[in-house]
């Protein structure tokens, strides 16, 4: 794979790799609750590690269009992988945002080779679904960092090479976005793990919690310059986290409606010798699950150029697109499951596994109660915090 290649092609790399190598270990990740190691090996060497890298570095220097796009085809194979290399993606736009030739060579430069796999841990027990005030904090400067506290939900948490972390300077007072970035090695000594990750979806996402006792960061780990903070939230984080969410929840609706056709175009009854698939109620039904699948990709697609043009319309989209998408996840997979029969519910099987997924989309951070807050706010012309 050569740097800067176009998304199309990407897309369709995703498409097979979804076919091929994602969707034959869905059911295993699910049920033994298994990080996908071997799925994200396939997509690293498939050259999609690098999607935001820079093409000078090696990276195809793409944007939040063709993560849509690309995260919408693996999430049709699996949804926790297609979310653990999402989170990767997220945070190597976020260090590529303003790298140092220094982290440009120990970071972007092995993840457009597909030898680094990084992520985003921002939120917190203490503040929730508030993932922009975090209460981790650190103390240095020049000389290195020190840094404490607690970070909750870590999607590939203790199997990332690096850690995208907020933090705020010991003292600092709550206050909504002014968090600067880290970036935390692996191995670094005092970083401590907390128990496997068990979900009740999103089971292969290993999202953990951690603990930082006085981890010890040198200098050249903090990301942008001191007053970059609220630019780093508005322009990178929050756009990128909000289009990785709703590219891989639209792949969960669109598995749950390819699941439904299959299914009535193979079941029939006995006492009619027709197949379900001849039935104009239930093709109804799948007329609902389609116009919701094509009409929140066409949100998610419009935001998503909105945003890769720089536009100020861009954020009331992402917000829309993320709110939308998590309704049409929840509301598709519910509707495919009842095209399913007894026989879908009768096993905890890929439908099951898929509404359980789905189900993630509304609690992941921002929030779908978040979303609609900031955005109700947004067009009444007032600030969302
Ligand atoms: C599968 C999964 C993967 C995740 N991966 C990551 C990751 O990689 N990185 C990361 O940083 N985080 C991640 N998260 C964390 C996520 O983004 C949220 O921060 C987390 O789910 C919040 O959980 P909580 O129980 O603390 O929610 P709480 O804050 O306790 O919220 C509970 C409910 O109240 C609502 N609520 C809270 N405050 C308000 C308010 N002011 N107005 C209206 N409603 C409100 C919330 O919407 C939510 O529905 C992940 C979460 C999950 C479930």
């Amino acid at each position: 794979m050569t740097a800067g290649t176009a998304t199309s092609d990407l897309v369709k790399i995703a498409r097979d790799l979804a076919s091929n190598s994602l969707a034959p270990r869905a059911e295993r990740t699910d049920a033994e609750a298994i990080w996908p190691a071997d799925s994200l090996r396939d997509i690293a060497a498939a050259g999609l590690f690098g999607l935001h890298v820079p093409k000078r570095l090696g990276g195809h220097g793409l944007g939040l269009l063709a993560l849509a796009e690309v995260a919408e085809e693996l999430g049709v194979g699996c949804s926790s992988t297609a979310m653990c290399y999402a989170m990767h993606c997220v945070a190597t736009a976020v260090i590529a945002a303003k790298a140092t030739p220094d982290q440009e060579q120990r970071y972007l430069e092995p993840i457009a080779q597909g030898r680094h796999l990084t992520t985003l841990a921002l939120s917190e027990p203490g503040t929730g679904a508030h993932f922009y005030l975090p209460r981790v904090t650190f103390r240095g400067g020049d000389g290195g960092y020190v840094v404490g506290g607690e970070k909750s939900f870590v999607t590939n948490g203790g199997h990332a090479d690096s850690y995208v972390m907020s933090a705020v300077a010991e003292g600092e007072e709550f206050d909504p976005g002014t968090f600067t970035c880290l970036l935390l090695d692996r191995d670094a000594p005092g970083l401590v793990w907390a128990p496997p990750w068990s979900g009740f979806g999103m089971r292969g996402n290993s999202s953990r919690g951690a603990t930082l006792n006085d981890v010890g960061l040198p200098s050249g780990n903090r990301l942008g310059v001191e007053g970059d903070q609220i630019w780093y939230v508005f322009e990178v984080v929050a756009p990128y986290f909000l289009t990785a969410m709703s590219g891989v929840y639209l792949g969960v609706a669109r598995a749950a409606l390819d699941l439904a056709v299959q299914h009535l175009g193979a079941r029939s009854h006995t006492h009619t010798g027709q197949r379900l698939v001849d039935n104009p109620v239930l093709a109804d039904q799948v007329a609902d699950m389609w116009r919701m699948i094509e009409r929140s990709r066409a949100l998610m697609r419009h935001a998503a150029t909105l945003g890769d043009q720089g536009s100020a319309e861009a954020p009331p989209a992402l917000f829309a697109a993320k709110i939308e998408i998590a309704e049409t996840a929840t509301q598709v997979t519910n509707l495919a499951m009842s095209l399913l029969g007894g026989r879908g519910y009768q096993q905890n099987g890929a439908m099951g596994r898929l509404m359980r997924d789905a189900q993630a989309s509304h609690v992941m951070s921002p929030t779908t109660h978040l979303l609609k807050n900031w955005l109700g706010r947004t067009v009444l012309g007032q600030s969302i915090f």
